[in-house]
């Protein structure tokens, strides 16, 4: 028997984080698909290739490319590996990543690459798998599922506060960025960002990271599926 929670949500919702805290409270493994789409954008940017002007000769590339999480069982978490190394986390949480993630994520190749990959790491006895299209496409049957929303200035807000940007970078820019990827996201062909029928949606502006998670809990205590 396995428990999978699959969490959706737009950019900078917070999900991440509840995702990551709702995993350790309830002894289940963390996997972050955007993550995944970030390594292939980071494996193009290096490779000089606009996802969006050329996106065949990202796709040539993707037999050459393999990444797969593996347990750490010293921390008791799933890592990331690109071509057999552990992906370097700040860079892909960099500007030039994010300008073209969305880009590599839409393209249907890319896409049909990864849905096996992150099915697999669903076989894990409890996990938590966050990302865009977790409800709706990758987990379909999974036993919870959850949207996790805010406002765009919220959402604004709390990614500035991550400190993932260069000094000097304004709300304005980060709340661009965050309006282009959501555009993209929620209008691409293929599995585009929407709250599936049967999740139960989360607006998260004036919550804290542990009280989206409280709530959580208490949907899957008031609504037990196995
Ligand atoms: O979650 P994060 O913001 O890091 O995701 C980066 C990008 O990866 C998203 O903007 C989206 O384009 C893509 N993504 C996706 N499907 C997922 C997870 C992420 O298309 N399941």
């Amino acid at each position: 028997m396995t428990l999978q929670i699959a969490i959706d949500g737009p950019a900078a919702s917070g999900k991440s984080t509840v995702a990551k805290l709702l995993a350790a409270r309830i002894n289940g493994l963390y996997v972050n698909t955007g993550e995944m789409y970030r390594a292939v954008a980071a494996a193009a940017y290096k490779l000089n290739i606009d996802p969006e002007k050329n996106p065949q000769e990202l796709v040539k590339h993707l037999p050459e490319w393999t990444l797969e999480y593996k347990l750490d069982t010293e921390k008791d978490c799933l890592e990331l590996y690109f071509n057999g190394e552990p992906v370097d986390h700040a860079f892909l949480r960099s500007k030039e990543v994010s300008d073209i993630v969305s880009q590599a994520a839409a393209i249907p190749e890319v896409r049909d690459w990864m849905l096996q990959k992150q099915r697999d790491c669903a076989k894990l006895p409890i996990i938590v798998m966050e990302g865009r299209d977790i409800q709706t496409v990758v987990l379909p049957n999974a036993t919870y599922k959850f949207f996790i929303t805010a406002s765009a200035e919220e959402r604004a807000k709390r990614r500035l506060n991550q400190g993932d940007f260069k000094d000097g970078t304004t709300l304005a820019e980060v709340a661009a960025q965050i309006a282009m990827r959501d555009q993209i996201d929620s209008t691409r062909e293929i599995a585009p960002l929407k709250a599936a029928d049967d999740a139960l949606t989360i607006m998260t502006d004036g919550m804290t990271p542990d009280e989206v998670v409280d709530r959580m809990i208490e949907f899957m205590r008031e609504n037990p599926r196995q």
